[in-house]
């Protein structure tokens, strides 16, 4: 629908030519596009292929009523405003036009004067319904838009996990905004790069892969300036033009900082905003929206990696940066009560550093623990991720490997064993670097066992191990 009157389009359908073609020319003069017809198949023809705004029409045609065309046309074009006109009122053809609803009823012979106020106030009424329509959608939007932000603020104070909790943010943000491609940005622990915590339209691998620097494309500057950028043609911008990358199906994007107080935890960036039947270009509003959107996420964010790190630090040794002995217990527990469940292999190797207590009696205890600490970072570093190493007591370790049979813990410790084996240890006495050595016992679940029985079966093959002359594996039998 045209804002101006004006350029509205009109469909006139009389068989009368002089009718017509005067009304046509007076019609076409107000500057009205007029397309006529002379019977009502051309008519109906004519509104399959054009929208027309208003349509006049004789009530007698030679083919049809008119009535019936308004019906047809009314197909094609169902928001048209129709004007019937006939030479031959009746209250029956009154009656027919108020059931197909058309906007006004004229006589013949008509006053041209009459005719074009009545196109006028038409045309005026159909825009103000357009106006309405707008209107309406734009509130149910709006109401939408209200609903999720709620949403994401309940879900400030009841998601926890960091995961859990960026995913649901990009997926709503994604649905109420209607973009293909969302991601979630976090500055990772060095407070130099960002990097994706959840997004949508990404594959796996560039979510994994994608490392920002702060400072770099517009997510790093959005980062290091905390200002939001909305971008409507990337190729076409003036501080970040560039060509558009072949995975992006529009040309506008729009990236928004996280923030809380004035630290900038992160960033979101959007992309191929897809609504069918418009221009798909970001703008103010959706700014807007997006920025009260960012602030209670921001917030929700911050809340779960403090939450995170607490829990972490409650299962941590803070020394080798382990896991802690209370962690390990539990953990094995867990292990144990799901191969009782449903058998499946299961090992422990429990690892004793050797003379440890003549090395922290000459060179002094920080030396000492700088030892474990390698120790550790050594048994971190040989073992799977889903193996859990844990720190379970003074200078003792203790490692629970799922899924894995007893060769291959065996193998695992010799190795871990082996490289210690091959490291030196600074010892703070000039550049007297010192040889250590670990031993270790092994242990594989067996039906009927408790976790007790298996940490004491691992616990006998290390005391063996340390009794056949250390820096030794030992496996129970
Ligand atoms: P073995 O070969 O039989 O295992 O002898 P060991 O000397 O290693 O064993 P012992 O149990 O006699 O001594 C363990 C030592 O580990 C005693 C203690 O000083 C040291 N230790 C325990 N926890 C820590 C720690 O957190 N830091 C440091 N530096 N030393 C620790
Ligand atoms: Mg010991
Ligand atoms: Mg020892």
């Amino acid at each position: 629908m045209k804002n101006s009157n004006k350029s509205a389009k009109i469909l006139l359908v009389d068989d009368e030519p002089v009718i017509r073609e005067t009304l046509c020319l007076i019609l076409k003069e107000d500057g009205y596009e007029v397309v006529t017809a002379d019977c009502g198949a051309v008519a109906i023809s004519h509104a399959q292929e054009n929208n027309f705004d208003v349509a006049i029409i004789d009530l007698k045609l030679p083919d049809l009523e008119g009535t019936s065309v308004l019906h047809r046309i009314r197909e094609f074009n169902p928001s048209v405003c129709a004007i019937l006109i006939t030479a031959y009122p009746t209250t029956e053809s009154a009656i027919k036009a108020i059931q197909e609803e058309a906007y006004e009823y004229i006589t013949k012979p008509f006053d041209i004067g009459h005719v074009k106020l009545v196109i006028k106030r038409g045309l005026e009424e159909k825009h103000l319904e357009y106006e309405n329509k707008k209107l309406l959608k734009n509130l149910k939007s709006e109401k939408s838009k209200l609903e999720t932000m709620l949403q994401i603020a309940h879900a400030m104070s009841s998601i926890l996990n960091l995961e859990e909790l960026s995913n649901f943010i990009v997926d709503r943000i994604s649905d109420v905004l209607k973009v293909n491609i969302c991601s979630l940005m976090l500055i990772d622990e060095d407070e130099e790069t960002l990097s994706i915590k959840a997004a949508i339209g990404l594959d796996d691998a560039v979510i994994r892969k994608t490392k920002i620097k702060l400072g770099q494309a517009i997510s790093g500057w959005v980062a290091q300036n905390g200002e939001p950028v909305i971008i409507s043609d990337i190729e076409n911008d003036d501080m970040f033009g560039r060509a558009n990358l072949p995975q992006y199906e529009t040309k506008s994007l729009l990236c928004i900082p996280l923030k809380v107080k004035n630290r900038v935890l992160g960033v979101i960036n959007m992309t191929d905003k897809t609504i069918p039947g418009q221009k798909n270009i970001f703008i103010e509003e959706d700014l807007r929206f997006l920025t009260v959107i960012c602030n209670y996420a921001a917030i929700a964010i911050e809340n779960a990696q403090l939450y995170g790190e607490v829990k972490n630090l409650a299962i941590t040794d803070g020394l080798t940066n382990l896991f802690n002995h209370r962690y390990f217990q539990t953990h094995l527990q867990t292990e144990v009560t799901r191969v009782q469940r449903y058998p499946r292999p299961l090992s422990m190797i429990m690892f004793d550093i050797d003379a440890f207590k003549a090395f922290n009696d000459t060179y002094g205890h920080p030396m000492g623990d700088m030892v474990l600490s390698r120790i550790a970072k050594e048994i971190k570093k040989t073992v799977r991720r889903v193996d859990i190493a844990c720190r379970y007591g003074g200078e003792e370790f203790a490692v629970i490997l799922p899924e894995t049979k007893l060769d291959k813990a065996v193998h695992v410790a010799e190795k871990i064993r082996a490289s210690v084996e091959a490291l030196s240890f600074e010892t703070g006495k000039g550049t007297k670097k010192k040889k250590m050595t670990i031993s270790g016992g092994v242990a594989y679940f067996q039906p009927g066992m408790s976790k007790e029985d298996l940490v004491r079966n691992a616990d006998e093959s290390l005391y063996k191990a340390k009794a056949e002359g250390k820096n030794k594996i030992c496996v129970h039998a």
